[in-house]
């Protein structure tokens, strides 16, 4: 499961100018300020992968990474941006809706879930969106590593109250991982995890 390498490929502005491969793929997914950038560069070490369109407002991208030349690292466009306008937001589920229900190559998501706070709507709404229409995902919990706040709870005690709330949708628990940027924690276990399921 190493990574040996990483080719940036293409941004893609609309679901259909996606490359036309069959290699498989994973498309990493979470609000604005979850830590994907810190995840992506962790997972493939190289900090040069400057990912695109992170502002607000800013025209939403696809973008693909080839790696291994064997399968594909998808970033998608953040969402829940709190200063977005209205129209953005609109612009994000029809342009990211289109790509998961159209991209048969699409192995997973990994839905980045911030475990420094507490369950927050828009993850549930977007996981339970993804589980009706049968999209697979992993849960990937980001930044683990931080420490109670004052009146705060503890990423575990976060991680648990969202799996509470995510068992009254899903009759199976999907896979999780608690990751940190930080620490490199979760790094091992999440390449293996997705060179599991490639094989399966
Ligand atoms: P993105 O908007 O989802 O791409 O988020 P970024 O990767 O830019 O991270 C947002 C903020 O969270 C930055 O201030 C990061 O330094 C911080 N961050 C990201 N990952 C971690 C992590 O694993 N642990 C901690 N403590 N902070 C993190």
């Amino acid at each position: 499961s190493r990574i040996k390498e990483v080719q940036f490929v293409k941004s893609s502005a609309r679901a259909k100018d996606c490359p036309r491969d069959d290699r498989p793929e994973f498309a990493v997914l979470g609000r604005s300020n979850v830590g994907k950038s810190s995840l992506i560069n962790s997972l493939v070490r190289k900090k040069e992968i400057a990912l695109t369109s992170k502002k607000p407002g800013k025209t939403q991208l696809i973008n693909h990474f080839l790696v291994n030349k064997s399968w594909y690292l998808v970033d998608l466009p953040g969402y829940g941006f709190a200063k977005a306008p209205e129209a953005s937001k609109t612009d994000w589920s029809s342009f990211t809706k289109g790509y998961f229900l159209n991209r048969s190559t699409l192995v997973a998501v990994l839905l980045l879930i911030d475990a420094s706070v507490p369950p927050q709507k828009i993850d549930l709404d977007c996981a339970n969106w993804l589980g009706r229409n049968n999209i697979p995902i992993t849960f990937v919990f980001t930044k683990c590593d931080k420490m109670k706040v004052a009146k705060g709870k503890r990423p575990d005690e976060n991680i648990r109250d969202f799996q509470e709330l995510i068992r009254q949708h899903y009759k199976q628990h999907p896979p999780w991982i608690m990751t940190s940027s930080v620490t490199g924690l979760g790094r091992d276990e999440l390449l293996l995890h997705m060179s599991q399921l490639r094989n399966y």
